[in-house]
């Protein structure tokens, strides 16, 4: 359960303390060592070549765009360099722009997310959420005026002097999780699923809610099925668009299903053995291997419970 889960652990030091240095941003972003993620409505960009992988450009390939005033947030440092991401979204054709042109495209993370390294995984998906949370915070919740982006990206202030509000990076949580009974799991589809894929249990955590609660919540609205032992697995970072999803096995203690109709398409008890020895296909399919939820589900069928 101390792996890290994927899109976790990108391996950069998020230097938190240099977020309002203003000369150590100016000379990173002058330094051609340092690199930046494009993203462009909320597609990473990837570099062409034999195998996926994070698309890195020099911040003078965007000098125009960032001057221009292009939302620029500092993800870290590795070994010294620098890593940005840079929003595009305003360009309606970021792939002609000279700068870029030939070197990669724009791909949602989760179509190339499981090809990529881990840690590049991790990064994209900082990127992706950091970026998109500026996308909807343009204005002010207090006062409606518009906001500017200021700690390196990592905080928006309220342009109305009067109000003056700061505005932190969002990050919704979601509660997972495996819920058992002996040798059996219960797993559910949802109508929008791939062909054949069933899942864990999720749902988002609700204001004045423990995450134990909104599990035993979530499994019984969905569900009808009662669960007493809530216990942590592991998290992941969802950025798709905001979530952190916090995975637990759960124990039932009661049998029968009531699927709510307007969350589930089904839900059953599925026995460990018929699913080890279930070949994936159109009619029953685990979820996406880079998924907490499929890792919820390999951990129980190999007996890795936490206690
Ligand atoms: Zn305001």
């Amino acid at each position: 359960m101390n792996r890290p889960n994927f899109y976790a652990s990108s391996g950069l030091d998020r230097v938190s303390h240099l977020r309002r240095d203003a000369d150590w941003l100016a000379e990173r972003l002058a330094d051609p060592e340092t690199r930046v993620q494009p993203v462009w409505r909320s597609q990473n960009f990837i570099a062409r070549g034999a195998e996926p992988a994070a698309g890195w450009l020099p911040a003078s390939a965007l000098r125009r765009q960032i001057e221009a005033g292009a939302t620029v947030a500092l993800l870290g440092t590795q070994d010294g360099v620098a890593h940005f991401a840079v929003d595009l979204s305003a360009e309606e054709a970021p792939l002609e722009l000279p700068g870029i042109a030939d070197l990669g495209d724009f791909f949602d993370l989760r179509r190339v997310g499981p090809a990529l390294r881990h840690a590049e995984g991790g990064m994209l998906a900082f990127a992706r959420g950091i970026l998109h949370w500026h996308s909807r915070h343009r204005f002010c919740g207090v006062c409606g005026s518009p906001t500017q982006s200021s700690e390196a990206g990592h905080q928006r202030r309220c342009s109305n002097p009067a109000c003056n509000a700061s505005h932190f990076p969002r990050t919704d949580p979601a509660v997972i999780m495996l819920v058992h009974r002996g040798d059996r799991c219960l797993l559910g589809r949802q109508p929008q699923f791939p062909p054949g894929m069933h899942s864990t249990l999720a749902g988002f955590v609700e204001p004045g809610e423990s995450l134990e609660d909104a599990v035993a919540r979530e499994v019984r609205e969905e569900t009808g099925i009662v669960v007493d032992e809530v216990r942590y697995h592991s998290s992941q970072p969802w950025p798709f668009p905001s979530s952190i999803m916090l995975g637990f096995h759960a124990r039932a203690v009661t049998d029968e299903i009531v699927v709510d109709t307007n969350e589930l398409e089904r839900a059953a008890w599925y026995d460990r053995d018929w699913i080890l020895a279930h070949p994936a296909d159109d009619r029953f399919r685990l979820p996406r291997p880079d998924s907490i939820a499929r890792r919820l589900v390999e951990d129980w069928l190999k007996g890795e419970v936490p206690v």
